[in-house]
């Protein structure tokens, strides 16, 4: 198969986008389609179009029974009977032999895969439907757009991997999925450009953990690259170069080598301790997605494992993890550690991370405020029993802690801990050996959580701040959207007054507190944090480690704190950001500032 050819970059643009994992590839291009999923579009031979409509025809079928599945699990589960009227629709979609037939059509004239068929074929409903007030004809399009939707999942899934990459490039995509990103594989994957995306956003996090440079927020950058163009991806700064002229590619060559070598550098002395000059210890720790990545921490120097996001867990796996699974994964962790911390996160399923095994037929009309977290947790005991259980079960092999995600009320954290009580109590009658106490702890992420720290820190023992989520609720901006990504500010007043508040709360409780969103991984805030007082402990991406180690030992705790007592006088985000990137700079001197920093701060 020919994959199609767009019109193509012109030379040497430069493309602003939003920085999301650090470092410079340079490469050539790879377009994906992932406005739905990791979407392909190919050109198929005359010869090859009866299979691919035998296998448009396999995917139909599959999502007819999928849906009958479902069906009959609803009339069990599921009280009412929209959810049962909402299948009978998809299913009647699915059979509907005029979208069918155009489906069919646009393989067969247009010689277009079956995933790009279905896609064109939407699109062609859009434009329609569009022009019609109705609002019964706009339900009707949603109703298309999700039987679609699932037929272009069954379709990529009988691919297996999608796309089978040849030689190393850079993808360039409207949107990756987390479950997408997951997909790629990382050795032909030098750097990673997408149209959507904020600062936060997940297959960003995950391209840090990759150590695949990324840039998101890019907004039409797929529409002008053509599979084979040369792209400059530069992760640090934010931007994509599209075929770039000869003094371009010696400018980003000499940056990506000057990037590497102090990469080396700081690489040597990934395992000294984290001290600043004045003699405070702070702990580095590492975020990691799965037990793979441990050997990853190591060789980036972390000190143990600040949070562990063990939702990927259920997106890697084709079913939901069982008890045996999850415990085998969070015990490599525990003895991986070695007695050195490991604090394992419960689901933050739901949002854009969730499992289509994991009760994804109805999806949300507002993924960010729906069920997700503790919440869908809450909603699944047995689920959450099953992992509080394995959890529990790891800790008598090492020093592991739990935490809940995206607490908002003092009841869920009440809840939730009622559940671990019951979970120990069911291991103890059953002989099982687990830690007790284990220390528990919260993920602050809500503006509510803030406000009540003082009651939460009384029913738990410990705080981490989870920055991703308090500035996307806070500032009322989906992370992933990149429309309102400049938004996203760490250098808010209202963002820092909610930081100092939860720090203040959790030093007069007395429960420790840390910070492991992307705030805690850059080093302009990360000295802010730690000039708040009381956080003794970051956790980041593996990668940001020895960076983040070297500026701690470079600076003086008292000058990060009296650059944290100026910024609390400050009310607007300009004077903030003007003030903290000078105090930075001044703190760490001209030569050190321009060694660890990739770009002009
Ligand atoms: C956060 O919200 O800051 C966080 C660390 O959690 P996640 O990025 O997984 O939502
Ligand atoms: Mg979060």
């Amino acid at each position: 198969m020919d994959v199609t050819k767009n019109r193509g970059a012109p030379p040497g643009v430069i493309v602003k986008g939003i920085p999301a994992s650090s470092g410079i590839a340079i490469g050539k291009a790879y377009l994906l389609d992932a406005q739905y999923f990791c979407l392909l579009r190919q050109l198929i031979a005359p010869e090859e179009i009866e299979d691919e409509i035998i296998r448009f025809r396999g995917a139909v079928d599959t999502a007819q029974q999928e849906i009958n599945s479902i069906r009959e699990g609803a009339l069990e589960d599921v009280p009412g009977d929209l959810p049962i009227l909402l299948l009978d629709t998809h299913a009647q979609i699915l059979k509907d032999p005029t979208l069918i037939r155009e489906i069919e059509e646009n393989i067969r004239k247009e010689k277009h895969n079956a995933e790009w068929a279905l896609k064109t074929v939407l699109e062609e409903y859009n434009a329609k439907f569009s022009r019609i007030r109705d609002g019964y004809f706009r339900d009707r399009l949603l109703d298309i757009k999700s039987a679609v939707e699932r037929l272009q999942r069954n379709l990529i899934r009988s691919e297996e991997e999608g796309a089978s990459l040849v030689e190393p490039v850079i993808l360039v995509a409207h949107d990756l999925t987390p479950a997408d990103t997951l997909k790629l594989d990382t050795r032909k994957v030098l750097g990673i450009a997408t149209d959507a995306g904020g600062k936060t956003s997940h297959a960003g996090i995950l391209a840090a953990s990759m150590d695949i440079p990324a840039v998101v927020g890019l907004k039409t950058l797929a529409n002008e690259i053509r599979t084979g163009d040369t792209l400059i991806v530069d992760g640090g700064a934010g931007v994509v170069v599209c075929n770039p002229s000869r003094e371009q590619f010696l400018e980003y060559n000499s940056k990506r080598q000057k990037y590497l070598y102090v990469e080396k550098e700081l690489h040597g002395q990934k395992d000294l301790e984290a001290k600043t000059l004045d003699g405070e210890t702070i702990r580095i720790m590492a975020n990691i997605e799965s037990a793979n990545d441990l050997a990853h921490i190591k060789e980036h120097g972390a000190e143990g494992v600040g949070l562990f996001r063990t939702e990927y867990l259920f997106l890697r796996s084709p079913s939901q993890p069982d008890e045996a699974e999850q415990y085998q994964d969070y015990r490599k962790v525990a003895e991986f550690l070695k007695g050195k911390e490991g604090v394992i996160r419960t689901f933050d399923l739901g949002g854009d991370k969730l499992a289509s095994h994991a009760g994804n037929q109805w999806p949300e009309p507002n993924p960010a405020l729906g069920l997700r977290a503790i919440r869908y947790s809450l909603a699944h005991v047995d689920m959450f029993k099953i992992q509080l259980r394995a959890i529990l079960r790891a800790s008598a092999h090492g020093n592991i802690k739990i935490m809940y995600p995206l607490i908002t009320t003092l009841e869920e954290l009440q809840e939730a801990n009622a559940i671990l009580a019951q979970a120990k109590e069911d291991l103890r009658k059953e002989g099982i050996p687990f830690k007790d106490p284990i220390k528990v702890g919260i993920m602050i992420e809500t503006p509510s959580s803030v406000m009540i720290a003082r009651e939460l820190a009384a029913n738990c023992d410990f705080f981490s701040i989870g920055t991703n989520d308090l500035i996307q609720y806070t500032m009322a901006i989906d992370r992933l959207n990149e429309k309102v990504a400049y938004l996203y500010q760490p250098l808010s007043p209202a963002i820092l007054r909610m930081l100092q508040r939860v720090i203040n709360a959790a030093d007069e409780a007395g429960v420790e507190v840390s910070v492991c969103g992307k705030m805690a991984g850059d080093p302009v805030y990360a000295l802010l944090l730690l000039g708040f007082g009381g956080v003794r402990e970051l956790s980041m991406d593996p990668h940001s480690i020895p960076r983040m180690k070297k500026i701690i030992r470079s600076v003086r705790m008292e000058d990060a704190r009296k650059m944290a007592s100026q910024v609390g006088k400050m009310g607007s985000i300009m004077e903030i950001h003007d003030y903290v990137l000078q105090s930075v700079k001044s703190i760490l001197g001209q030569d050190l500032t321009s060694d660890l920093f990739e770009d002009d701060i």
